[in-house]
């Protein structure tokens, strides 16, 4: 595309609790990797979670997708809120019941305070249904000024989630 930006890799979360929660999760890894210029690494495997804060809603389906890319952080946030507009997504209550929210946890190299777009996402520490997935696909990962997405997770023990095995995500 261009040689401006060197590829980097990018972490996306992946969230649905209304409908078909798979299916949006997965139409999500379409629309994501549909286009050019976003290339997948790794997709995780499929939690379900209690939702945390907001009204009363069902459980979350959740997932992480590490890809690599030369698109600016904007760009990829289109990208993102493209996808979820795809999916039917309404907004209307912050922190409530969505068809597909799709987060940018991170890009390498990246910090911004910006409230359209602040990397790393700004509450991505403090939920293990980020940082459990995230681990599994990069047990490694560190989020720059809060440590090792590993030990953050330890101490998040009490936040509900439960592997399903019988859903698997593919590119
Ligand atoms: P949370 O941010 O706590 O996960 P949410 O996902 O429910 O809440 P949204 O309503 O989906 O919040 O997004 C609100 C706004 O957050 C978006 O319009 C977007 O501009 C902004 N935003 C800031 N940083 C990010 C990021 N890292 N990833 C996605 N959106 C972000
Ligand atoms: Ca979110
Ligand atoms: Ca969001």
């Amino acid at each position: 595309m261009n040689g401006l930006i060197p590829p980097r890799r990018v972490v996306l979360s992946l969230g649905s609790n209304v409908g078909d929660r798979m299916g949006a999760l997965q139409g999500a890894v379409d629309g994501l990797f549909d286009a050019p210029g976003l290339d997948p690494v790794s997709l995780s495997p499929v939690y379900e979670t209690a939702p945390v804060g907001g009204p009363e809603q069902g459980p979350f389906l959740n997932a992480v997708v590490t890809a690599d890319t030369r698109m600016p952080a904007d760009v990829l946030l289109e990208r993102a809120q493209s996808v979820e507009e795809a999916l039917g997504r309404v907004r209307d209550v912050r922190w409530g019941p969505r068809t597909l929210d799709v987060d940018i946890i991170a890009v390498e190299g990246e910090r911004s305070d910006d409230p359209r777009l602040t990397l790393p996402h700004p509450r991505a520490h403090e939920r293990a249904f980020v940082l459990r997935p995230w681990s599994d696909v990069d047990p490694g990962a560190e989020i720059p000024g809060r440590g090792a997405v590993r030990e953050l997770l330890a101490g998040l023990a009490d936040q509900e989630l439960r592997r399903r095995d019988d859903l698997v995500l593919r590119v």
